[in-house]
């Protein structure tokens, strides 16, 4: 590491200070420890069942004022929040990079991420169109009405602390709904930081109804309570398939509806006609940035026979000479892994792909001795004579598994052959291969893409996937539609009563 900076104590405290975020004393709060270096950053209180309580009817009351406010006033909020967070841009995004131990552009990204979904989320403000439709009977219209749910708890992970959150709430607050927020307890000051930001967005927007947007800060069972609250009519629930599992029956069994994004298992198909100075890049970026801590990272490569040896040394090289450490120094294209958890499960899933036949290189930990309670690594690459059990599971870091296939649908075959169905893509210039892939016969997966990697979606596009990812939609395109709810109205201008498919009831 050739640069020096603050302590990651000391940058977020300035960093909470210049975002205007009060932290309690230590022993008053949770402590909640950075990625860079382990150590603690800040303590954050946590809410117990009555501070919740009072959230959650703050928010429900809160709707009865907010529903009835014009959509292009409600996106008036929206449109000052991302005048906000283009002022506190630099400060949030490198909040994110301490607390997530992301990269410095990454954590740019990310917050530029919110700032695109503001603008979708104001235009569509003049766009929550419904529908007129033809009525078969004389004198009758009927039309199709969007109207505001309820209050929407956003359940957040760790690797997207803050635009997961903003891809919700954007949409949630022109739907005319109030948000309640339960971030991962493993970043909770970005959840502050973000709603010290929104506050000064609610401040010049002026008549914002009490309690439209909070945050509750816990673990698991913060985030249970609210999934049981009859109150609340949508769960966002963005994280491990793990936690979908818990979350989506409680939700279903209380008739309430469940946006979840859960984990992703994500290949990349490379045929022999692909570009394969592109495919490397493609693969690099998307199976060791942000550490393989992406929803969407590249887990799965399947390659063409004749060209796995190849293409798996390239990879091999190049994850080696990426420069991993601190994820503040602009050189550095690989940050820390979040925790020691994240460390185990990846030398624990090392540990499979050997004892199911493969090899690895890479994975080693580095700065240990700098950094002792931090977890650094180098890109693992798993090589694989054929599929094993272990490429089934998602393994939150970056461990690549490597495959050759002989021919296109055996690819196609190993690529929908996972539980999960998020992320996709194949590297090529063979039209049919492309649209084969696209086709309904080709991935199986919420996102497919030619000729770039699996991660880095953009906003105007519904994001999430398939199978155990979960099946929900976010952000662009019609995801909307879930945070409101359907009306389908007849009224009728006539003076008679004709009833529909003709049949007779005189009294
Ligand atoms: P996690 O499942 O451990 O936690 C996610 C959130 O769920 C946290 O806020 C946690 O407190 C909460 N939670 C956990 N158990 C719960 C329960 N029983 N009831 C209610 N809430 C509960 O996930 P993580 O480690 O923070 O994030 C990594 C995972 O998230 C990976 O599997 C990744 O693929 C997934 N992810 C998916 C997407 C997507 O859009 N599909 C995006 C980001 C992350």
């Amino acid at each position: 590491m050739t640069q020096s900076f603050p302590t990651p104590a000391a940058h977020a405290r300035d960093l909470l200070d210049k975002l205007g975020v009060p932290t309690p004393p230590a022993e008053a709060g949770q402590p909640v420890r950075g990625p860079i270096d382990g150590e603690v950053l800040a303590h954050v209180l946590h809410d117990d069942a009555r501070m919740i309580e009072a959230k959650v009817s703050a928010a429900c009351r809160a709707f009865l004022a907010w529903r009835i406010v014009p959509a292009p006033r409600r996106g008036e909020l929206v449109r000052l929040f991302g005048e906000e967070l283009r002022a506190a841009k630099a400060e949030l995004a490198a909040l994110v990079t301490l607390e997530a131990g992301k990269i410095a552009s990454e954590a740019a990204g990310e917050v530029q991420e919110m700032i695109d979904i503001c603008d979708f989320a104001v235009g569509l403000s003049r766009q929550l169109h419904g529908l007129t439709i033809a009525s078969e009977r004389p004198g009758h219209a009927m039309r199709e009405t969007w109207h505001p749910l309820g209050p929407v708890a956003v359940i957040s992970a760790f690797n997207f602390p803050v635009a997961v959150w903003a891809w919700n709430a954007c949409l949630a607050l022109v739907c005319g709904d109030p948000v309640i927020w339960k971030p991962s307890e493993k970043t909770p000051l970005t959840a502050l930081a973000t709603h010290a930001i929104l506050r000064r967005a609610l401040a010049r927007f002026g008549d914002a109804p009490e309690g439209l947007a909070c945050v509750v800060q816990g673990g698991r069972d913060a985030g249970e309570r609210l999934t049981r609250d009859p109150r609340i009519p949508l769960v966002s629930a963005t994280g491990s398939t793990r936690m979908g599992r818990a979350v989506a029956p409680l939700v279903a069994e209380r008739f309430g509806r469940s946006i979840l994004e859960l984990g992703g298992n994500n290949a990349m198909i490379v045929t022999p006609s692909a570009d394969l100075s592109l495919a490397l890049r493609a693969i690099v970026f998307s199976a060791a940035g942000t550490a393989g801590q992406r929803c969407t990272s590249l887990r799965r490569l399947i390659v063409h026979e004749s060209l796995v040896d190849t293409l798996a040394d390239a990879v091999e090289t190049a994850f080696q000479r990426l420069p991993v450490g601190d994820p503040r120094a602009p050189e550095t294209l690989l940050g820390p892994l979040i925790d020691k958890a994240a460390h185990d499960a990846f030398v624990e899933a090392m540990n499979a792909v050997r004892a199911e036949g493969g090899t690895v290189s890479g994975g080693e930990r580095l700065l240990a001795d700098e950094r002792p309670d931090a977890y650094y690594v180098r890109p693992a690459l798993a090589r694989l004579p054929t599929p094993a059990p272990c490429m089934q599971s998602e393994t939150f870091a970056p461990l690549l598994h490597v495959v050759p296939y002989t021919s296109f649908d055996t690819a196609l075959s190993i690529q929908n052959d996972v539980p999960q169905g998020l992320s996709s893509c194949v590297m090529t210039n063979d039209v049919r291969e492309a649209e084969t892939f696209l086709s309904a016969a080709g991935s199986d997966c919420g996102i497919a893409n030619v000729n770039i990697g699996p991660s880095g979606a953009e906003i105007g596009g519904a994001f999430g996937g398939e199978k155990e990812t979960g099946g929900g939609r976010e952000s662009g395109s019609d995801s909307w539609k879930q945070y409101m709810r359907r009306q389908t109205a007849t009224v009728n201008y006539s003076g008679a009563l004709p009833l529909a498919q003709g049949v007779r009831f005189d009294l």
